[in-house]
């Protein structure tokens, strides 16, 4: 059974979400910890995640995949900024204890003219800050498009991140759409990625799966997330993932461009696929 999921919204509260999520044929999902494209969060609901965590288990989800805020960039400029960031970061994963077992990612950052080993300098110091000693709940780097000053777009900028943080709780989520755009061709040679990921970072770090078709071709460094099958990786793409003896195993989020009846078809086309 894969676990397969899509982003919900997170305003009615956790136990909401296994609801929601149960009604669309998902067993995992994701969520925004705090607004995506600001910092603020809803206050904190100890309860509602415990309630949550109980349904999780009488359901058989798979790990849940929360979001960071899109504005968090752990290496921007202007050290006020960045301070603030690394505060958000913080704050979220302490928020996250509260559902443990469960996984946070983020995107990297932009160094914005700074250069990719100063960013990846900075994005480390707010790992280490942020991640105390026994923490429960595993870190994902996301892998990006490499759009602008993006790190992440390449495994070895992932690696570097993992190396530098030290921690076994730190993974990767793997975003169809960005690798495909970054330059990674998962279409025609996934094995062959999959191959490389493996050499870079290990494939024992690839926790999670965004999946979403590109409205860009290949290597165009632009992520633009298309429903599956209607961009250029097609419906052999997913095909392939959803039926991966590694990937099978990990929880697949949707990010496709669709309200929940959409998200509720897409989740079924991949049980389909699955053979
Ligand atoms: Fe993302
Ligand atoms: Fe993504
Ligand atoms: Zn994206």
């Amino acid at each position: 059974m894969l676990y397969v999921g899509c982003h919900l919204s997170a305003s009615g509260g956790n136990l909401e979400m296994v609801r929601t999520a149960q009604s669309i044929g998902a067993n995992t999902f994701a969520f925004f910890t705090r607004n995506p494209r600001g910092s603020k969060a809803k206050p904190e609901d100890l309860e509602d995640c415990a309630r949550a965590m109980e349904a999780l288990k009488d359901a058989s989800f798979g790990p849940l995949v929360a979001h960071g805020a899109y504005t968090m960039n752990l290496c921007t400029l202007e050290p006020d900024a960045r301070a603030f960031a690394a505060g958000v970061l913080a704050d979220d994963l302490r928020r996250m204890a509260a559902l443990p077992g469960n996984y946070y990612n983020f995107h990297p950052g932009s160094h914005v003219g700074q250069g990719t080993d100063t960013g990846i300098s900075q994005i480390v110091d707010a790992l280490k800050k942020a991640m105390a000693p026994g923490y429960p709940v595993t870190v994902l780097l996301e892998t990006m498009a490499g759009k602008g000053s993006e790190i992440g777009g390449r495994f070895e900028e992932l690696k570097a991140i993992i190396d530098g943080v030290g921690s076994e709780h730190v993974g990767v989520c793997l975003d169809s759409c960005h690798v495909h755009d970054g330059g990674y061709d998962i279409v025609n040679d996934l094995d062959g990625v999959l191959a490389e990921f493996d050499r870079i970072i290990g494939l024992d770090r690839l926790k999670a799966l965004h999946l979403n078709d590109s409205k860009n071709p290949f290597e165009s460094h632009k992520d633009r997330h298309e429903l599956l099958g209607q961009g250029s990786l097609g419906v052999g793409a997913f095909r392939g993932i959803v039926n991966h003896p590694v990937l099978k195993k990990l929880p697949m989020i949707l990010e496709t461009p669709n309200e929940l009846p959409g998200y509720a078809r897409e989740i079924q086309l991949l049980r389909d696929l699955e053979k």
